[in-house]
């Protein structure tokens, strides 16, 4: 089985973690990737299958020791991906998704496009957005209005991502996503190439 890298990015209240929740019995075996915060946990947000909630004093020290493959500053609040155990899930042929920011996504890119397929979520305007992320009631409205002045920022990456997922209904999102899945396993890297010509060839 291929390795292979999903990366999944889009304002938040765009659905993501519905999406992949939603999703998740569908696409078979795949690894998520656990980031680390300093933000505070949401009601019912649980350590280790969430988040890893530090505070901003252990997330620097992780930051110096180079424990991480990416992290960035979003809305206030360190965000990051270890490094460990991507490398353990790439090593054992899992997909392995993240739900990570357009900065996170921009530096990914960089190193590991070879083995990456990405996909940007959103609904279609920013008045659906609003109505989630008032619904969701997690954050007070002045971390909403927050949010939403960040996805204005956010939405123009939108063009840097080879699949947009339109979340207006989560029946046709979640297809959406489920392709978009199995498509991220199939993807070859140069390396896996390489090696697949050599056997054919021999
Ligand atoms: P994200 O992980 O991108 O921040 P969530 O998955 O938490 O977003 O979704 C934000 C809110 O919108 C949640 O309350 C979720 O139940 C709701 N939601 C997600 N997708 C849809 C949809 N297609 N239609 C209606 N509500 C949705
Ligand atoms: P939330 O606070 O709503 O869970 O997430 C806020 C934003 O942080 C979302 O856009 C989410 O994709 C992003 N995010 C979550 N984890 C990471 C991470 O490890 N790295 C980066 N760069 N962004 C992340």
């Amino acid at each position: 089985m291929n390795s292979a890298i999903l990366v999944l990015s889009g304002p938040s209240g765009a659905g993501k973690s519905t999406i992949i929740n939603k999703a998740a019995a569908e696409i078979g075996d795949f690894y998520f990737s656990v980031s680390t915060t300093t933000r505070a946990p949401r009601e019912g947000e649980v350590e280790g299958k969430d988040y890893f909630f530090v505070s901003k004093e252990e997330f620097e020290k992780g930051i110096k020791n180079n424990e991480f493959l990416e992290y960035a500053i979003v809305h206030g609040n360190y965000y990051g991906t270890s490094l460990k155990p991507i490398q353990e899930a790439l090593k054992e042929g899992k997909l392995v998704i993240f739900d990570i920011d357009v900065q996170g996504h921009r530096i990914i890119k960089k190193s590991l496009s070879d083995i990456m397929v990405s996909a940007f979520i959103t609904p279609s305007n920013i008045e659906i957005l609003e109505q989630r992320l008032k619904s969701r009631s997690s954050e007070s409205l002045e971390i909403i209005q927050k949010r939403l002045q960040n996805a204005k920022e956010e939405i123009k990456a939108i063009g840097e991502y080879d699949f947009v997922i339109l979340n207006d209904d989560i029946e046709e999102a979640t297809k959406a996503f489920v392709a978009i899945a199995n498509a991220a396993r199939n993807k070859m890297s140069t390396q896996e190439a390489k090696e697949f010509i050599k056997k054919w060839l021999k």
